[in-house]
């Protein structure tokens, strides 16, 4: 399975920190990650294989979103920063809507990432 790791950038640190309190279920063979691009150099320097996309505002949220709409992103978590404005705000609520539509499990706060790695 596909999980797509994003965070903006007032969450990357609680991202990396989230993950390696995780990592004994990410780095399980049949789980991938997929990430955008800024986020994605965090999560390899923090010793996971990823796959890098472009950086969010360039268009790496609406690569993620295409996997979803094409099947193969199957979990979402993505730490938004609600405090900040973003220029891709267009590209992020079209992943969010996709995630929806496709019925792709979405975490946007730490809280809700933790009840899916829970269900994983
Ligand atoms: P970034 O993009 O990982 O390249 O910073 C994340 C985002 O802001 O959507």
């Amino acid at each position: 399975m596909e999980i797509a790791i994003i965070a903006h950038d007032g969450k990357k640190a609680e991202m990396v920190q989230f993950l390696n309190e995780h990592k004994e279920i990410l780095l399980q063979k049949n789980i991938s990650l997929v990430s955008t691009g800024t986020t994605g150099k965090k999560v390899k320097k923090a010793g996971f294989e990823v796959l890098r996309l472009l950086s969010g505002p360039l268009g790496g949220d609406a690569q993620i979103a295409a996997r979803v709409a094409e099947g193969k992103c199957n979990m979402v978590l993505f730490f938004r920063d609600p405090l900040e404005k973003h220029p891709h705000e267009p590209d992020v609520l079209m992943l969010m809507r996709l995630c929806d539509v496709h019925d792709v499990p979405l975490a946007t706060n730490p809280a809700t990432a933790e009840l899916l790695m829970k269900g994983l």
